[in-house]
């Protein structure tokens, strides 16, 4: 999709601090992080949404767990602790719509708390 911007970062059209890519996912920092390890997994290929059904084809999905798994290693928090989260639609405040998978740690994050 020539107007998003996860596509222009898997492309190398606008800067990103790419930690990893390969033939199915790239990994980068989230450019207003939440924790001291803020890192978004994409599909190289675009996809909305994880209601696009594009997400449930091939191994979109299993890649970009993978490569979650495989960055929390890179930024040693594979001991300390992460927390893997989709957002969708306006109550979850999904505002990229490429596909993104947040990989977050590298603090204690805390109960998901009840209100
Ligand atoms: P979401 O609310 O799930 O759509 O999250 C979108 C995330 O993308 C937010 O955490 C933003 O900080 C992040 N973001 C937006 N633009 C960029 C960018 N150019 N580079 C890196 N992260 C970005
Ligand atoms: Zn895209």
């Amino acid at each position: 999709m020539s107007d998003c911007i996860f596509c222009k970062i898997v492309a190398g059209e606008i800067p990103a601090k790419i930690v990893f890519q390969n033939d199915y996912v790239t990994a980068f920092h989230d450019i207003n992080p939440v924790a001291p390890m803020h890192i978004l997994v994409v599909p190289n290929q675009h996809v909305d949404d994880i209601r696009d059904p594009r997400a449930m084809e091939g191994d979109v999905l299993k890649e970009m767990f993978r490569a979650a798994n495989e960055v929390a290693q890179q930024a040693g928090v594979a001991e300390s602790g992460y927390r893997l989260l989709i957002n969708y639609g306006p109550d979850a405040n999904l505002v990229v719509p490429h596909l993104h998978l947040h990989v977050i740690g590298g603090r204690p994050l805390g109960p998901m708390v009840a209100r």
